[in-house]
């Protein structure tokens, strides 16, 4: 009998194949007692572990550095992989547990890294708290090593099928390795959307279903499985007829795809004549290449955190420099906003002492930790203005919620240029700044930001987080986070007006701005300008080009009089896209 499991959607798409589930090699060490003229052995036993993994951590990092979208962060992993591997705690540790106790490598690493575990729990911050589970899946590469089995994928099947991997819990660096061994999707026991390895799956576009809980003892090795990665389940043992349906299905996907890459060359403009722009966010100048194929506008959101995170030392002027250098020239004349550090809570950075907070979403985050820190944001703008003369830049800042926050920020962006006159290094003197609408209070008086900043950007990530008090990075809480709740649209329909009445352009760049669904409904409130992740672009425009602005309008306007949930989504499904 067939039967479905739900978990999290996390990578969209269909997979049909065979299970093969990956063992959890930590649940299979013994201990033993490792006698004294062996200890010398056990020791280089351990020593070429850490090595071997040091070795393939090296190779992925070679492979992700040269990679497209999405490559930074997994790059950033695999770093922090290759760190923890030489951390004192659990090599040095671990050796003298093995000198000490005479017990056997891998025995003496699940000791060490169980202490560090209890260790990373106790810590507030969740960012840092979530590295805990790096931990855990170096040493469990460590751990496969050490037992003779380095978790070889099955060949390529000859029904045509591929292999869907099943498994406890997956590392990033996995998952990359997934690209070369026909797997077609993969399903966990644990994890979140937002976890680093559904991150990598999404952009090596491989579907896949977390948090499913006992999935690994509920499929047999080589059984039949679909994954909806769309819907977040998994289907065990599925008829011929099922099996069927789906193929349908996902073949319609892809020709929907290839579709989609006709739209590549189409201007973004509504079925009644108005141009939309389409703009990509990145996260570091790799990304360039994402945004040239999907033929974006330009650049609305460059997350230049990223840049910072997974390495020890911020990067000085002249890298940031470059960095930003680069993805202005390969953007040419098109528009590139890239944002000041949005450093802090789940974006903590490595090398700088972790302070304790009690509420991290509601600490020392963005624009806040950048003023606490006047001369690493300095440095940022100082690189930024340089970089501004190499094409069309504008500076961003983010979850600004005072007046006297933009006031500082743009003090200290007069100073930087005074500093630059005074050297005479060119920038360009017309750049504009601009600021992040996330936080409600920014949104209900924009009046101080109309009067300061040369544009908005609507970061509805933060702006639901913060309207509906739900920690975006919490799992337990993530039902109730809902873009459509009718006091998130007032803010964001708000801010539309707003600009209009000013006329100071606004974007959505949150991920509201790349899921199709909400197409119609933002274009209805009146909103022109969208950024999204590359990879989003082909479907939004689609949206975009079935679109009536002047009868999206007042069915819009109609939409947000209404408060009664189920009403309210069901007329938003009714526009369309
Ligand atoms: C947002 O909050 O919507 C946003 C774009 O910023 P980030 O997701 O980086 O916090
Ligand atoms: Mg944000």
């Amino acid at each position: 009998m067939p039967f479905t499991l739900h978990g999290l959607p996390v990578s969209q798409g269909i997979a049909i194949g065979h299970a093969h589930i990956v063992s959890h090699a930590l649940l299979e060490v013994n201990h033993y007692h490792v006698a004294d003229r062996h200890l010398l052995e056990e020791l280089a036993r351990f020593d070429d572990a850490l090595a071997t993994v040091r070795k393939d951590l090296e190779e992925l990092k070679a492979v992700t550095s040269s990679g497209g979208q999405g490559h930074n962060e997994v790059t950033a992993f695999v770093e922090l992989q290759i760190m923890l591997l030489a951390d004192p705690m659990l090599a040095d540790a671990s050796r003298a547990l093995i000198s000490e106790r005479h017990c056997n490598a891998e025995w003496a690493l699940v000791q060490q890294m169980e202490q560090l575990v209890e260790q990373f729990e106790e810590i507030e911050d969740a960012y840092l708290r979530e590295r805990k589970a790096d931990v855990v899946q170096v040493v469990e590469r460590l751990v496969k090593v050490l037992l003779g089995q380095p978790g070889r994928l099955p060949a390529r099947r000859r029904d045509g099928l591929g292999t869907i991997v099943v498994a406890h819990d997956l590392s990033p660096a996995d998952t990359i390795g997934f690209r070369d061994h026909n797997i077609s999707g993969f399903v966990t026991d644990v994890g979140g959307p937002t976890s680093h390895t559904a991150i990598v799956a999404r952009s090596l576009r491989i579907p896949a279903v977390v948090a499913l809980h006992h999935v690994r003892h509920l499929v047999e090795e080589d059984e039949l499985l679909i994954i909806d990665g769309t819907r977040g389940i998994l289907i065990v043992g599925p008829t011929p007829e099922i099996v069927d349906e789906y193929r349908l299905r996902k073949t319609e996907l892809e020709l929907e795809r290839s579709k989609l890459n006709r739209l590549k060359d189409n201007r973004a403009t509504t079925l009644d004549g108005e141009d939309i722009l389409l703009l990509a966010n990145i996260e570091g100048p790799k990304d360039a290449v994402a945004v040239k194929a999907a033929n974006a506008d330009g650049v609305g959101l460059f997350r230049t955190e990223f840049l910072f995170m997974g390495r020890d030392e911020l990067p000085d002027e002249d890298e940031q420099f470059e960095a930003y250098r680069s993805v202005l020239k390969s953007m040419g004349t098109r528009p590139v906003t890239i944002r000041t550090f949005d450093v802090g809570a789940d974006k903590a950075l490595n090398g700088v002492q972790a302070r304790f907070e009690p509420n991290p979403a509601l600490g020392l985050r963005a624009i806040r930790y950048s003023l606490a820190e006047p001369q690493m944001f300095m440095t940022q703008l100082r690189a930024l203005l340089r970089a501004s003369s190499y094409g069309r830049l504008k500076i961003m800042i983010p979850m600004l919620s005072h007046a006297h926050e933009i006031d500082q920020s743009l003090n200290l962006i007069d100073r930087a240029k005074g500093e630059l006159r005074a050297e005479r290094v060119k920038f360009d003197e017309r750049l504009e700044v601009g600021g992040m609408v996330e936080v409600p209070a920014a949104a209900l008086a924009l009046g101080m930001f109309v009067r300061r900043l040369a544009f908005l950007s609507i970061g509805t990530n933060d702006l639901i987080q913060y309207t509906l008090a739900i920690d975006r990075s919490d799992e337990a809480v993530a039902h109730l986070y809902d873009p459509l709740h009718p006091a998130v649209l007032k803010l964001i329909s708000g801010t539309i007006q707003v600009g209009a009445r000013f006329s100071l352009p606004v974007s959505v760049c949150g991920e509201m701005a790349g899921d199709p669904a909400f197409t119609h409904l933002l274009l209805g409130m009146g909103l022109r300008q969208f950024s999204m992740h590359p990879s989003k672009i082909l479907e939004v425009k689609q949206q975009v080009l079935r679109a009536d602005l002047t009868e999206l309008a007042p069915r819009v306007q109609r939409i947000l009089k209404m408060d009664e949930p189920a009403r309210l989504r069901e007329a938003v499904e009714r526009l369309g896209g």
